[in-house]
């Protein structure tokens, strides 16, 4: 072999091998290695892996490798059939650098494990950036993360915060769960029922369940009949998230109440239906304009305007130091009444709300937890359904929230 030749074979990693360059052209978008056994040729039986002289018949296949110079890079193949003592078929020989499910090599599919591993880009950046099919990398995309998942170890969590997701528009469900001290997704299941985050505890085993000191948890019932079973010494906290969202909705539904099936007048109820934003916002992230807007609601409607105040007054709730539980819970009961007060039946529903889960409620206090994780991690998963161009199915949405908001593909290794 010259040194030519030599160079060329380790350029593409077939030194030493059965195979070698025989050509290489450079053309204007792609390089095209022509590749071909070594005299004399021997084949290797991709059913036995035994090596075997003669060849049946051969042809030419195409395979993409990593793009070479800014140009795509095109290997044309021979490829044997040869007949082993194995069998009584005819069969095509094993071609150890070509990946198992694409017209690709496999040091290419490796390439774009590794990038998509990063996280920096989704499955349409890198069809786009290689020319390849979308659903060439989706299927790429899916089986290093399937990979990935089985040899990934949960970590040991004390602190947990579970929670649903929905997909699918609201007609399909995932199960969440976050390791807080982590501030990463650790578990992912499907559906929303009892079943769905038991799984979680039997794969963490007995003892690592014992270890759990808190859970967080939106008042969905099955998760906590799974909690009594499972976890019953871990103290409960409510999350902090999804009860400033409840109180966010509580609010709209009140300006729903008023907007569609009230007496008011006609251009009130105009205006009231126009405040949707503006209600949803915290009065020191106002807008000069919505300050007016919220202005002529005190004109129009007192107690929507007063509702949207003492929303504003709960924050209060979560400035509380754990020595100040005592205080913490006054708070509450006062917050209560004066919602009562109001008569508007979306502030009343959410009041009852705090006055059932009071408990739960102090235990943010005691415990200090912020709703900053499960802030962070709703935020990235809105991200991940906005980007997939629809998931063809809910393990692949699953696998995906582990990776970009888990402790999955942190680090990528070769199959
Ligand atoms: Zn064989």
């Amino acid at each position: 072999m010259t040194a030519e030749n030599n160079i060329l074979a380790r350029l593409v990693e077939l030194q030493g091998t059965n195979f070698e360059v025989t050509d290489v052209q450079v053309k204007e978008h792609e390089v095209v290695w022509r590749i071909e056994h070594k005299e004399p040729a021997v084949y290797i039986c991709s059913r036995c892996g035994s090596e075997v002289k003669g060849c049946h018949s051969r042809d030419w296949i195409t395979l993409w490798d990593i793009p070479f110079g800014g140009k795509r890079s095109k290997w044309l193949v021979k490829r044997a059939r040869i007949l082993c003592s194995c069998s009584m078929n005819v069969r095509v020989e094993k071609l150890f650098f070509r990946s198992s499910h694409h017209q690709l090599t496999q040091r290419f599919v490796n390439y774009i494990e590794q990038i998509l591993c990063t996280k920096m880009f989704t499955v349409a950046d890198v069809a786009r950036l290689f020319e390849l099919d979308y659903s060439t990398v989706y299927k790429i995309d899916h089986e290093v993360l399937r990979r990935l998942i089985q040899e990934l170890k949960i970590p040991d969590p004390i602190h947990i915060s579970v929670d649903e997701k929905s997909f699918k528009k609201g007609h399909s469900y995932v199960t969440i769960v976050t390791d807080c001290d982590l501030k990463k997704v650790i578990w992912v299941s499907e559906g929303n029922s009892k079943a769905s985050l038991d799984q979680f505890f039997i794969v963490l085993g007995p003892e690592r369940c014992r270890k759990i000191k808190t859970v967080a948890k939106d008042l969905h019932a099955p998760y906590a009949a799974s909690c009594a079973e499972y976890i019953p010494q871990a103290l409960e906290v409510a999350d902090p998230f999804h009860v400033v969202k409840r109180l966010t909705e509580a609010i709209d539904s009140c300006r729903q109440e008023l907007a569609v099936g009230s007496t008011l007048t006609a251009g009130k109820r105009k205006v009231i239906h126009g405040l949707h934003w503006v209600l949803r916002y915290k009065q020191k992230n106002q807008s000069k304009r919505n300050l007016e807007s919220l202005d002529r609601l005190a004109e129009i409607n007192e107690p929507l305007y007063r509702a949207y105040l003492h929303k504003e007054a709960f924050f209060e709730f979560f400035n509380f130091k754990p020595s100040e539980v005592k205080e913490a819970e006054q708070f509450l009961i006062e917050w209560i009444v004066e919602a009562f007060k109001i008569k508007l039946q979306g502030l009343t529903d959410f009041a009852e709300y705090i006055r059932r889960n009071t408990k739960i409620l102090l235990n943010i206090v005691l415990t200090q937890r912020s709703s900053a994780i499960s802030e962070g991690i709703n935020r990235k998963i809105s991200v991940i359904k906005s980007m997939a161009y629809g998931y063809r199915n809910v393990q692949y949405f699953m696998l995906k929230i582990m990776q970009r908001c888990g402790v999955l593909g942190a680090f990528w290794r070769p199959a």
